[in-house]
Order: C-alpha cells, then structure tokens, then sequence
C-alpha cells in the first residue's frame, strides 16, 4: 500500500470536462491504490446549481462504476459541492467555512490543494480571492494547481505570475504540463544518467542531430475557437516541445530533485539561441491544414473564420549555445490532421568517420548512423540502430534494432498523467510540472518567431489531411543534409 497523503482539494470547474474525464479518474486510481484514504475531502465548485447528493451522482457517473461498488462508494462520499462563482468575493467566505468543517470532520490538518480547472482568465481573480478571505490561512501546506495555457506570450504570462505570486510562494505554484506526468518522458532522465553508455555519448561530439516530433491525426474537434486564438506554436511549441527539449538538453542535476531539476532545466533554456527577424523566418516554419478526401479544410471547420492564418503545424530549429550542443540542432515539429498519433524522439548519432566496410569490390551499402529512438505514446519504450554483419558468408553490413516496448500488462498499470501529477502535488514534489523561470524563457523564445509570423501573411493552405506537413518542413532540415528520420514512404 502506498503511503496515505492528507489534503482537502478545492476543483474550481469542478464540474468541467477536464474534472470529470480526467481528475475525478485520477484521484480514484490513488483511493484505490491507498494514496488517498480516509484523510481527504474534495470540494467541487462551479456555477451550476448542484447539491453534495447531485455532485457524488455526476462524479459517479464520470467514474463509471455503480451504487453497488462499496469501494466507489466510500470514496465518492468523500465528495461535496458548492456553487459560486469565481468572480464574487463574498462567496470565498462560504467556501471557508465549509473548509473549515471539512478540514475538522476528515482531520485534514488543514492541508489544501486548490486546483483551477477554469478559463486561463480566472487564474489571477481565483488566487487573489482565496489570500484575502483566508481560505490560505488554516497552517497547513496550501498548494495551487494551475491548468494551461500559462499566458498567450511572455508578457501575458509575467501578468499572471506577479498576480498568482502575491498570494502564493513559487513552490506552492504547481503548473500543469501534462506531458511531464508521461511515463516515457520520465524515462528521459532514467536513460540519461542511468547509462554510461547513453550520457558518455550525450553531446555534440557523438550526436549529428535531435528530432522531436509530436503528431496528431485528429483536426481541432470541438476546440476550434480556442484553438484558433492559439496556433500549434503557442498550443504544443511554447510548452509540451520546450519541456521535452530541455530535458533531452540539460546538464545532468547536482540531485534527483525538482530544486536541481528545475536549475539545469533552466540552464539549458538560457542558452537556447532567440532568434532575430531572419533567423526566425528560415528557422521556422508553419502550415495549416486543406481539404483531404473525407476531410474539411481548417478554414472550413465549424468555428474557424474562413481566412484564418491560424497554424496547426510548426517545424523548426533549435540550435543551444553551449559547449555541449554547439553545431547539434534541435528538429521539432507538430501538427493536427497528420499521417498518426504519436510522440517519440529521434536522436540521430553520427555515422563513423571511416567506415572500412565500403570498399568497392564489397558492394556493401554505406553503414548508418546510430539512431536511439523513444517512442513516448502511444506504445512507449526504446529502439536503439546498430549497425551489424549479416549472417552468412562474405561481409556485408545491415542495420539492426534493439528494441524495448512496454509490454500490454504494464502499460495497463501505468498512471494517467493526471494521476501521477495529483500524486506529486500531495507530496510537494514539483520535478513533473513547469516552473516560472522554464515558461518565461520558452515564451521569450517562442515570442519572436511569433512576431515574425505575425508581420507575414503565410500561404495557407499549405499541407493535406493525413501527410507530415508542408514539403517546407522538409526543406527545412533537407537544408542541412538531413532527413526526418520518421517520415512517410521512405
Ligand atoms: P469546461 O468549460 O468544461 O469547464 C469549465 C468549468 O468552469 C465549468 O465547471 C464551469 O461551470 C466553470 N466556470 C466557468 N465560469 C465560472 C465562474 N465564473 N465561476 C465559477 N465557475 C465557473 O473547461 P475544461 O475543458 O474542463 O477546462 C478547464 C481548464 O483546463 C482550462 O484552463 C483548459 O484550458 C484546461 N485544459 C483542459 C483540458 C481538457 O481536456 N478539457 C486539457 C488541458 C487543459
């Protein structure tokens, strides 16, 4: 059994989709699991008229289990609800109260999670009105849990910190990156400065070039008028990509500690090259989606305008100014509607300086470079390319995989990012989540080539449902004698 945590958790959108798909899920595989037990109250709230009753049936249904489940049961009545809308202050002193009782009844030791599951607009208001009505104030630990998006740029962002920091310590401040609770990209660090092997050859010397690809085939769905006023660049680029980045770049920590984490996370976002006017404009480049066979064009989905120069692909280049990456670039790119689902790192070494298999009279095809592969979802684990002598007489080179997936068992027992980061925020652990000093220098990053982007008026469309993206972002990396190690047809 898990080691039990002690905490009142307060869900504003309490009634959201994102609580009842994925936090009230969550929060149940950590009861099961003996995290949570008998020491911890949720509060819901949200505008909508509910009762505590009302409440515990809607979270039972989000759960999917029935009345005749005891162990649901036990852990849904540990449930309750408040209306109240975010905006009224005088609401915060009824949600004190009811705190206060819970905090006695469950013997909370007045330790509280607040967790907004709201519009990015509230963050501020939320968290100037839980210090000044003393919801803060009960002497146990007070956490904040923050969704994304963290601002629309540097400055938006900065906004909310100054507002988020007068009532809360930057170590109170838990900001969600949901790809930090991601098993495989918890493995980064695992492989890293767990093999000799991998961290001896971690550097420009040995390493040609790092690819980072998330992809999507779904279009935008039911998001389009917020994912319009984002783009790919602010939705996946500013933090998903630049959280995986700066593991794959960082030094390795003094300690396995979110402290040290964080610094040499830092460290090596400082040293990621900004880039002027022109270097954002070859380094970068964006596309949007067309009409495919079944598919609409992004202009034509329902509440998309139908000249939006909005982008739901980015590709580009990151280039380090340090003495471990000088001369190794970073290769990102995401996108919707693409050939897949998935997310994996390519990390492309370089091939031997002599390759004594190719002399002529040999016919044998040029050996390949070594390539380490983490496949982050859906299937996760790792392919690492050898070169190797086929079997047989003469001698004859052939690349060769030695792989690892996580096999069906496991992959069952493995946490949903959700309930893993709900886990590190009951013990305080903030390795798994963005810290301020990360989202501030990926949006002084991401900033310019939103700048640049926002002076051109792009082509678009520009790729088709179902491809890796515009042929620009082949170019892109064609430029330097390079391919995308994952494409399609190859
Ligand atoms: P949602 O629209 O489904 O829910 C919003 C909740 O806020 C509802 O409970 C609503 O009643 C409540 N609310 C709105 N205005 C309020 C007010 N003035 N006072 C009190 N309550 C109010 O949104 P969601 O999809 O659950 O997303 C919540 C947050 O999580 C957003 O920041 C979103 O960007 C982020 N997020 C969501 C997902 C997801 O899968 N849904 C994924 C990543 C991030």
């Amino acid at each position: 059994m898990a080691t039990e945590r002690t905490s009142l958790f307060i869900f504003f959108g309490g009634t959201g989709d994102l609580a009842y798909r994925k936090l009230y899920p969550s929060m149940f595989n950590l009861y099961k699991k003996g995290t949570l037990r008998e020491h911890f109250a949720v509060i819901g709230t949200s505008r909508n008229k509910l009762t505590d009753q009302g409440f515990q049936d809607e979270v039972r249904k989000s759960l999917g289990t029935a009345k005749s489940d005891k162990e649901a049961e036990k852990f849904i009545s540990h449930f309750f609800y408040e209306a109240h809308d975010v905006t009224d202050k005088e609401h915060y002193s009824v949600l004190r109260d009811r705190a206060d009782e819970l905090d006695k009844q469950f013997k909370l030791q007045g330790n509280r999670i607040f967790y907004l599951s709201l519009a990015p607009s509230f963050f501020g208001t939320v968290a100037g009105y839980l210090k000044e009505t003393g919801l803060t104030d009960s002497k146990g630990t007070d956490r904040l849990i923050i969704e994304k998006p963290f601002g629309r740029d540097f400055d938006s962002a900065k906004q909310l910190n100054d507002a988020l920091s007068k009532s809360f310590e930057e170590n109170q401040i838990f900001r969600i990156d949901h790809y930090l609770g991601k098993e495989m990209i918890q493995n980064i660090e695992a492989v890293r400065f767990g093999n000799t092997l991998v961290e001896s050859l971690w550097n420009n010397r040995y390493i040609d070039n790092i690819q980072v690809t998330l992809s999507e085939k779904l279009g935008v769905e039911e998001r389009a008028s917020y994912y319009d006023n984002s783009g790919a660049l602010r939705d996946m680029v500013q933090n998903h990509i630049m959280q995986i980045v700066s593991l794959l770049a960082m030094e390795q920590p003094v300690s396995f500690t979110d402290v040290d984490i964080r610094a040499e996370k830092v460290k090596a976002l400082r040293s990621l090259r900004v880039y002027n006017v022109a270097d954002a404009s070859t380094n970068f480049v964006r596309g949007q989606y067309g009409a495919g066979d079944s598919q609409r064009a992004y202009r034509d989905e329902d509440n998309v305008p139908h000249d939006s120069t909005n982008e739901t692909f980015v590709a580009g280049k990151l280039l380090f100014d340090n003495y471990r990456w000088s001369g190794t670039p970073f290769y990102i790119r995401t996108g919707k509607m693409l050939a897949d689902k998935f997310t994996r790192v390519d990390v492309v070494f370089k091939k031997p300086l002599i390759d004594i298999f190719s002399f002529p009279q040999n016919h044998n095809a040029p050996l390949e470079a070594n390539v380490l592969t983490m496949f982050i979802e859906p299937k996760a684990g790792f392919s690492l390319r050898l070169n190797a002598k086929t079997n047989g007489q003469g001698f004859q080179t052939m690349p060769i995989n030695l792989d690892y997936f996580v096999d069906d068992k496991d992959s069952k027992d493995t946490p949903e990012p959700y309930e893993r980061l709900l886990h590190d925020t009951l013990k305080g652990d903030g390795t798994n989540f963005a810290s301020w000093s990360e989202v501030s220098y990926a949006w002084r990053f991401v900033d310019q080539i939103r700048k640049v982007w926002d002076l051109q008026q792009p082509e678009f469309p520009n790729y088709t449902p179902g491809s890796m993206g515009p042929a620009a972002a082949d170019e892109l990396i064609q430029r330097d004698h390079r391919q995308w190690f994952y494409r399609l047809n190859k």
